[in-house]
């Protein structure tokens, strides 16, 4: 085995998040009573991927910027809703969205059948254990860590410093994810071999260099395997 140790993001590697984005905003929007659009729905992802992206450069902490994402959404479209109680209703509606990647479950139990496998992620606590508890996929896994407990995000060091208290650094690590700037810069900082999920075949357009780079999860095994 070439990789014995497997390190594995949840959102849109594992679990659709995209789909349980929209969900739980279309949810939101309807019991306030908000016309629930392609420009709402756009906007949205626009603010929430903005912010997380300063949360993982440090800049924000969770609690401060969850609100905030809300808040500029409801000033943006002019709707006269709080932002947190929105963010409230939206988390707890996120709470409940469970929608497997094409192929995840099937991914993780031949993985675990060849290698150990952790989830690494950086949701919040209680939305990624109480999605994840919806389904098949925890039997898979020795553990999971999330950047909520650890106190930092990936791709950050101090992140991975944590995870190998648990499992100490080897070579043979291989750390599997879609976000090239979290998990692969995360592999990076951590000093072992990533693999980008790169379903929609996106161009690589950072000077972010994966070890490896796959379009569906059917291909990872051969990898872990090493043929
Ligand atoms: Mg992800």
């Amino acid at each position: 085995m070439k990789y014995s140790k497997l390190f594995i993001d949840v959102d849109d590697t594992l679990l659709d998040f995209k789909m349980a984005e929209k969900e739980a905003l279309r949810r939101m929007a309807e019991h306030f009573g908000i016309p629930f659009t392609p420009e709402f729905h756009q906007a949205y992802h626009e603010i929430n991927i903005g912010y997380w992206k300063l949360h993982e450069k440090g800049i924000y902490a969770k609690e401060e910027f969850l609100p905030m994402r809300f808040i500029d959404l409801m000033a943006r479209f002019g709707y006269d809703l709080d932002g947190r109680t929105a963010n409230a209703f939206y988390h707890n509606a996120l709470c409940e969205g469970y929608f497997l990647m094409p192929g995840a479950e099937e991914l993780l139990k031949e993985l675990s059948s060849i290698a150990d496998v952790w989830l690494v992620t950086n949701g919040d606590t209680d939305v990624q254990t109480s999605r994840l508890a919806m389904g098949p996929l925890m039997q898979y896994v020795k553990g999971i860590f999330i950047s909520d407990e650890i106190g930092a995000p990936k791709p950050s060091k101090e992140f991975f410093d944590v995870v190998f208290e648990t499992v100490p650094h080897t070579d043979d690590m291989l750390i599997i994810g879609d976000s090239l700037t979290s998990d692969i810069r995360g592999g990076k900082n951590a000093d072992m071999d990533s693999l980008w999920f790169n379903p929609d075949g996106l161009e690589n357009t950072t000077d972010i260099r994966p070890t490896y780079v796959v379009q569906t999860l059917e291909e990872i095994p051969r990898i872990v395997r090493g043929e």
